[in-house]
C-alpha cells in the first residue's frame, strides 16, 4: 500500500527503497521478502494436503479391491477375506465419518477369527495392514495378566503398536493389533469363579476397555510401569483390533448346538448339508461363550469369522501360488548366485505329501523346503565355476530330507 508518496509492501511496510523487488497489484505491493515467504508456506499446505488426501485415499480401498489384495498372498479362505475386507473398509470409513460428524455413530467393527493353527490367521491380518499401509503388531494373549501379576499388562499392547509405529501416536490410533491365541484366556469352567482367574477371565475383563475405545497411558519402553517413566497417552477407539485363536475342542459346542437344534425335528435339506469335516463353519458368538470367552468381550468383536483347515492342495497352492510363495523366494535366492533354479514337478508333491505326513501344516513347507536346499545354499556361493542351472529331481529332494534333522523329528 502507498501512503503518500512512498511506495511500501503492504504486507510487512518495508519501504520500496529497502526491497530488492516490490510488485505491484491492485492498489497493493509486495515485497521480495514476503513473496519468499508465502511460497514456503504455500509448500507447506500443498504437502500437508497432499498427505492427508493420502491417508484418506489409503482408508477407502473398497472391499473387493481389498480381498484382491489379500487373493495374491493369501490361498483359498474366501468367506473370511470377504468378512474381513468388509470390516476394514467399515472400520476405515468409520474414522472419515468421525470427521464429518455425522449423527449416525457406526460402531467399531473389531474381529475374533477361528481356525486351527497355521492356516492362515496371522497372514491375513498382517497382509490387510500392509495394504492399507497403517502400523501393525501381533501379540500373544497367553503372555497377558491381569495388572499386578506376573507377566506382561495388557497395556503392552500398545507398547508394541507405538514401537511398531515408530512413536508416532497418531499413526498408532490407526493401527490394526493382532491379538493370537485368544482362546487360551477364555474361562476354564462355566461357573464365573468368585476367586480371580489370573490368566483367563482376568485378562479378558483387562481386554474390555482397551477394544472399547479409551484413553490409555502406556510406557513408551513396556515393561512394569513405574513412578519415574513418562507415559504416552493412547485413545484405542480407532484402533482396529483383529483377534485369532484355533479354539481346540470348539467343534464339540458346535456340533452340540446343531444336534440340538435339529433334534426333534426332521433334517431340512440344508441342515442335511452340514459339513462335519468342517465344523467350524458354523460358529456363532454363542459357541465361544461356551467355550469361555465372557459375553462383554465376544460383544466387543462383533465380526465373527472362520478359517478352513488346510487340504493337500491348498497346501500345494501355497507353495507357488502367492505373491511371495516359498518356490519364489528360493528361486529368487539363487537368482542372486546367477543360477536359475527348477524344481520337478513332483517334488511339490512330495513336500506337501511330507508336511502332511509330518503334521506341520503350511508352516511345514518352510522346513522341509529349507531341509532339501540347505546343503546348496551352503555350497553354491563359493563353487567355482558355477552351473547355471539347478534342478531339484524328487530323488534329489528325498535324498536331502532323509538326512535332515526333521525327518529324525518323526523317528523321535
Ligand atoms: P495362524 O496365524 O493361523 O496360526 P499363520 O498365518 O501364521 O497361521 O500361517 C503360518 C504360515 O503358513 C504363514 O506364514 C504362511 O506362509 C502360511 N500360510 C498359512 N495359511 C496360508 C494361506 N491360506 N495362504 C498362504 N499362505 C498360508
Amino acid at each position: 500500500m502507498s501512503r503518500g508518496r512512498t511506495i511500501q509492501c503492504s504486507f510487512c511496510g518495508i519501504a520500496k527503497g529497502e526491497t530488492q523487488l516490490l510488485i505491484a497489484g491492485d492498489g497493493a505491493h509486495i515485497c521480495d521478502r514476503c513473496i519468499t515467504q508465502a511460497s514456503e508456506i504455500l509448500a507447506e499446505e500443498i504437502k500437508l494436503k497432499k498427505v492427508n488426501s493420502l491417508q484418506t485415499s489409503l482408508k477407502l480401498i473398497k472391499p473387493s479391491e481389498i480381498k484382491n489384495h489379500l487373493d495374491q498372498y493369501v490361498i483359498g479362505q474366501d468367506d473370511a477375506k470377504k468378512v474381513i475386507s468388509v470390516a476394514v473398509y467399515n472400520h476405515y470409513k468409520r474414522l472419515n465419518q468421525k470427521i464429518e460428524k455425522d449423527e449416525v455413530e457406526i460402531e467399531k467393527s473389531n474381529l475374533i477369527i477361528v481356525g486351527q493353527t497355521g492356516t492362515g490367521k496371522t497372514l491375513l491380518a498382517r497382509t490387510v495392514a500392509k495394504i492399507l499401509n497403517v502400523p501393525f503388531c501381533i501379540v500373544d494373549a497367553t503372555v497377558l495378566t491381569e495388572a499386578g501379576y506376573v507377566g506382561e499388562d495388557v497395556e503392552s499392547i500398545l507398547t508394541r503398536l507405538l514401537q511398531a509405529a515408530d512413536y508416532d501416536v497418531n499413526a498408532a490410533e490407526r493401527g490394526i493389533i493382532y491379538i493370537d491365541e485368544i482362546d487360551k484366556v477364555a474361562r476354564k469352567s462355566d461357573n464365573p469363579s468368585i476367586t480371580r482367574d489370573v490368566s483367563g477371565e482376568g485378562v479378558q475383563q483387562a481386554l474390555l476397555k482397551i477394544l472399547e475405545g479409551t484413553v490409555v497411558n502406556v510406557p513408551p519402553q513396556g515393561g512394569r510401569k513405574h513412578p519415574d517413566q513418562k507415559m504416552i497417552g493412547v485413545n484405542t477407539s480407532d484402533i482396529l483390533f483383529i483377534c485369532g485363536g484355533a479354539f481346540d475342542g470348539i467343534e464339540k459346542h458346535i456340533a452340540k448346538r446343531l444336534r440340538t437344534q435339529t433334534v426333534g425335528y426332521k433334517l431340512s435339506d440344508e441342515e442335511k448339508d452340514i459339513d462335519l469335516e468342517n465344523l467350524y463353519k458354523y460358529i456363532t458368538p454363542q459357541d465361544l461363550k461356551n467355550f469361555g470367552l465372557i459375553p462383554e468381550l465376544i460383544g466387543r468383536l462383533p465380526v465373527l469369522s472362520y478359517l478352513n483347515p488346510l487340504d493337500k492342495s491348498t497346501l500345494r497352492s501355497i507353495l507357488t501360488e502367492p505373491k511371495n510363495a516359498l518356490i519364489k523366494q528360493y528361486k529368487k535366492i539363487f537368482e542372486y548366485e546367477d543360477i536359475d533354479l527348477q524344481f520337478d514337478d513332483d517334488v511339490f508333491d512330495f513336500i506337501v505329501n511330507k508336511a502332511w505326513e509330518f503334521k506341520l501344516g503350511a508352516r511345514g513347507l518352510r522346513s522341509i523346503c529349507e531341509a532339501i536346499l540347505l546343503d546348496a545354499m551352503f555350497e553354491i556361493p563359493s563353487k567355482k565355476p558355477k552351473d547355471k542351472t539347478l534342478r531339484i529331481t524328487v530323488d534329489y529332494a528325498k535324498e536331502k530330507f532323509d538326512k535332515s534333522d526333521i525327518n529324525k523329528l518323526k523317528a523321535a
